[in-house]
């Protein structure tokens, strides 16, 4: 037979190739970010098989996302070519465990047809557990016991492991509702996501014949992301591996983010200990940065304490700087990062074109891809969320779009059906079954079915009086939203559109801002997630402040919810290029050659509540997060924050993110867009709002940027902050070929629906418009005039 074409190992630095050439005995890579642990772990698993030390089923390779197992499946294959019989067991922890589970359920007490529940159901489960227990669910969420079981799951404890200081948990009843709670799912055949780790590691231990048979079968095992293995999953490999201990785990201590979800790094540091003799392979070389890019993170990293500390270097030359923007607010920045994005695809500054799968935005939170989402649909850039919902798809964002749907139009029965019932207000599936008939009977929508029922007294006991106040609510809420006639528009002398005079008396229009954060306060829905003392519940509360702050980019509720119809639309169409926004913790392992981290503050980034819950530990994690951020970026890293968030209703004044001041100096260029902001002027500002430090020099330069944007024009315009008296004012872009006068900044004008207002800012066809009555809206330029030709 003609020898195997081994031609992948050339394309290995020596250090790699040890990796991947050491058959026996434990080995561990470690090393920073790009340096090709991937890429030898791959290599090595080809390198088995094709040497035929192992057949592909005698190989375990773990990965961390379902992505990556792909990702790897598809480069093992191309490797491999049609030689290799089957491949080997490749996938994340989870998907490893679900298939070893359902051959050897019995041994866990279940059938292997078992489900898994997802968290809804876990927490379903949990509330009959402890209303069974007679304890009073509102003062002791099932959300909470929930974080508190999954956090014992993660650490391999079953119940009966819960001992000292633990077991006062959740009221001194923790362990004994987990034990129910355990009993409860096995009478139902199911298991949730901690238990496949959890039921695995536990029927190993009790059961060594099987464990001895995965330990043969095995040969080799291979993981990646090792400094991001919790307990569970630490013990499970670690008897495993007790069979050949051919055991090649890679990572990379100054990546392990993921700390908060019971992640040990420890694991990683004391490989050495636990597998004697281990081959430790030390990788120096980056293949993916540019120097600036690569200098950059490892300026960051530095700062923390608890690192093993290593060097990386680069042979590639030349390449940008790490670009620093400031922005006015969170829609600025996304409006200029998109302008960016447009720029990148054209080719700028002697850079060849990209596509758009060459770009990734990076958040820090789930919240933060909002704007951007409302800004790539508003100017058609193609997109995609990866590693969680798009954001009108969340749940909460759902829930409260039925909410404003019911307000426009009480007829709404999908609406209805959704929120009859969330929050909970005793009106279960029973009731929603009585209004369905209702109205099936009398050929009614749900709300009109609704109200019926409550005038015929179709439902008895608290749930009438429930669903009289239900309705009552929308009806209040929908009256809102009528008081105002929708605008007609029609045409003038001149052929313009404007809006069309009804007679209707001049009112200054509902504040829909005012009437969304009505909505969630009346309906409870607020209250509902602030009660809630889970860990993801803060972000479902930030992402409806997020939503109520969308809402500001739209005259009316209407106008709001059919550009969010369009959003969902637009998702199941196109296929090719498409920009990539993810959260940074999702982006581990990947790469892009352009990279954009938006919202780099001091709260948002490092996030406050990382820094509450664990201090310093916290602060480190948020670190390494951003080290794997900008190690993300192979060409181009572009960071950037805001001066201004807005928080219910609020202005805020942010801070740079400390990260930013870490960055090495001589590697980061502090930038203004060019070209973005017509009309830019500096002005010779002595300190800045929110007070940054003296010793921000570089952010404070980047924030006087900030000042120069429009965002600046439109605070000084708006008179919020001092120095603004006196600047001449800049004259607001005007819409082309219209007939309409030129507006400036900061002059009175009326319009139609809400009546006087000054000039904030304008742009193309949109002006920003301080109303005296109804506040600050966007409305479009062609319906305002100046104020002294109201009439
Ligand atoms: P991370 O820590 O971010 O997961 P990593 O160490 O796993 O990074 P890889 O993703 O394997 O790094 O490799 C980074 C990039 O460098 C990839 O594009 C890869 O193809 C390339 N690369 C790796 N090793 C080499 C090499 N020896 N020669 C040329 N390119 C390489
Ligand atoms: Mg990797």
């Amino acid at each position: 037979a003609p020898e195997p074409d081994f031609g992948y190992l050339g394309d290995l630095n020596p250090a790699q190739r040890e990796a991947v050439e050491t058959f026996d005995g434990p080995v561990l890579m470690l090393a920073g970010a790009g340096t090709g642990k991937t890429k030898a772990l791959i290599s090595r698993i080809a390198h088995l098989i094709l040497t035929h030390r192992a057949e592909p089923w005698q190989i375990l390779a773990v990965t961390f996302t379902n992505k990556a197992a792909r990702e790897m499946k598809q480069r093992i294959g191309a490797f491999l070519g049609g030689d290799a019989e089957g491949m080997p067991w490749l996938g994340t922890f989870h998907a490893i465990c679900v298939k070893l589970l359902r051959r050897h359920a019995e041994l866990a007490g279940l059938k292997s047809n078992f489900t898994i529940l997802d968290t809804d159901d876990q927490i379903r489960l949990l509330k009959q557990v402890i209303a069974a227990a007679d304890m009073d669910e509102k003062r002791w969420p099932a959300r909470q016991l929930a974080g508190i079981i999954d956090g014992w799951k993660n650490r391999a404890l079953t119940p009966e492991r819960v001992t000292g200081a633990e077991t006062a948990a959740f009221n001194n009843r923790g362990s004994e509702l987990y034990a129910a709670y355990q009993a409860r799912l096995r009478t139902l055949n199911a298991v949730d996501f901690g238990d496949l780790l959890l039921h695995m590691v536990t029927i190993f231990q009790a059961h060594p014949d099987v464990l001895a048979l995965y330990q043969r079968r095995f040969k080799y095992i291979l993981v990646d992301e090792y400094q991001d293995t919790n307990v569970a999953q630490y013990l499970w490999l670690r008897l495993l591996a007790q069979g050949h201990r051919n055991i090649c785990c890679v990572g990379d201590d100054d990546q392990s983010i993921y700390g908060w979800r019971g992640a040990e790094v420890g694991n990683i540091l004391r490989f050495e200990k636990d597998f004697p003799g281990a081959k430790v392979v030390r990788l120096e070389q980056n293949y993916r940065s540019t120097p600036h890019i690569l200098a950059a993170a490892s300026g960051l990293i530095a700062r923390n304490e608890s690192r093993l500390g290593k060097t990386l270097w680069t042979e590639t030359e030349g390449g940008e700087k790490v670009r620093l923007f400031s922005y006015w607010d969170g829609e600025e920045e996304a409006r200029a990062i998109g302008e960016e994005i447009e720029a990148l695809q054209r080719g700028t500054r002697g850079q060849p074109p990209r596509g758009l799968d060459d770009i990734a935005i990076l958040v820090r939170a789930s919240h933060q891809m909002r704007a951007f989402e409302d800004r790539f649909l508003s100017i058609g850039l193609p997109y995609r969320v990866v590693g969680g919902p798009r954001f009108y798809e969340r749940l909460e964002i759902r829930d409260a779009m039925a909410y404003f749907r019911l307000a426009v139009s009480p007829d709404d029965g999908l609406a209805f059906e959704r929120v009859v019932n969330t929050p909970r207000r005793g009106l279960g599936d029973k009731a929603v079954q009585v209004i369905h008939q209702r109205a099936r009977d009398g050929d009614l929508t749900m709300f009109m079915a609704a109200r019926a029922v409550v005038a015929e007294k179709l439902i008895s006991g608290k749930g009438l009086g429930q669903l009289r106040q239900f309705c009552e609510m929308i009806e209040r809420w929908h009256e809102a939203v009528i008081a105002v006639p929708m605008p007609v528009f029609t045409e003038d002398d001149d052929g313009v559109l404007i809006e069309a005079d009804t007679g209707a008396p001049e009112t200054p229009g509902y504040d829909h801002i005012r009437l969304a954060e009505q909505i969630l306060e009346e309906s409870g829905y607020t209250a509902m997630w602030l009660a809630d003392k889970t860990a993801e519940a803060p972000g479902r509360l930030e992402n409806l402040k997020e939503l109520v702050k969308a809402l500001e980019q739209f005259d009316n509720l209407q106008g709001f919810l059919e550009h969010v119809a369009l959003i969902m639309e637009n998702e199941s169409s196109e296929s090719g290029e498409k920009v990539t926004i993810m959260t940074l913790h999702a982006a581990k392992g990947l790469e892009f050659p352009a990279v954009f981290l938006p919202g780099w503050e001091e709260g948002l980034f490092p996030s406050q509540r990382a820094m509450d819950e664990t201090g310093q530990k916290g602060l480190e994690e948020e670190r390494r997060l951003g080290y794997v951020g900008i190690t993300r970026a192979e060409e181009l890293c572009t960071i950037s924050f805001a001066g201004n968030r807005r928080v219910y209703g609020q202005w805020q004044s942010q801070l740079p993110s400390r990260f930013i001041d870490e960055l090495p100096a001589a590697h980061v260029e502090v930038q203004s867009a060019p070209g973005l902001y017509a009309g830019r002027q500096s002005r010779g500002y002595e300190g800045g709002f929110g007070g940054g430090g003296g010793s921000r020099l570089e952010a404070r330069a980047a924030q006087a940027d900030a000042y120069a944007s429009p965002g600046w024009k439109r605070l000084q315009a708006s008179g919020v902050q001092p120095g603004a008296a006196g600047a001449s004012r800049p004259r607001a872009i005007r819409p082309s070929a219209s007939e309409v006068p030129e507006f400036a900044i900061g002059e009175r004008v009326f319009h139609q629906k809400f009546g006087y207002g000054e000039v904030i800012d304008a742009e193309a066809d949109t002006m920003v418009i301080e109303f005296d009555k109804a506040g600050t809206k966007h409305v479009k330029s062609a319906f305002v005039r100046p104020a002294d030709k109201a009439d």
